[in-house]
């Protein structure tokens, strides 16, 4: 497969010219910490954008915020990412959601229906099997195919201002 459009330069330093914007794939292991932390309504306003300047100073910025790198002053301004490419990465994003959350919402509704019809015993069943299958098989398979779909992503070339 070609390059295409994108710019990364993967680890090798290219010719230094333009700063290599990176999306961090949400299903690689950075991007997983960062699930955790992220700001409440993140979800709907978009992964971050890991901004990497050239004098090699990285930061996360949110779509359209802009960044005066502390280092050596160049300014990068994420709204020069076109709109249309960067929906495409929050919706895959969100589509990815979809799934664990569905079946969270299932699962927590299986257990609400079994405890008020009286089949408790069911609950302590249906609980650790739900887990179970979701850790063993249907986790890693949702994983495989979320990094395969990030990966075809855009990644930026953004120049300072
Ligand atoms: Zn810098």
């Amino acid at each position: 497969m070609g390059r295409r459009s994108r710019a990364r330069g993967e680890g090798t330093p290219r010719e230094g010219r333009a700063p290599r914007e990176e999306r961090r794939a949400p299903g690689g292991r950075r991007r997983r910490e960062r699930l955790g932390r992220e700001a409440p309504g993140a979800v709907l306003g978009g992964p971050p954008i890991a901004v990497t300047c050239e004098c090699g100073e990285k930061r996360d910025l949110r779509y359209g915020d802009a960044w005066t790198c502390e280092s050596c002053g160049r300014r990068w301004d994420t709204s020069h990412i076109p709109r249309e490419q960067y929906e495409v990465v929050r919706r895959t994003q969100l589509r990815f959601r979809v799934l664990p959350v569905a079946l969270g919402l299932l699962v927590a509704a299986l257990a609400i229906f079994f405890t008020l019809t009286g089949n408790v015993f069911s609950v302590f069943f249906l609980l650790p099997v739900a887990l179970s299958v979701w850790f063993v098989f249907l986790r890693p398979m949702h994983r495989k195919r979320y990094r395969a779909a990030i990966a075809d992503l855009p990644r930026w070339e953004l120049h300072p201002e």
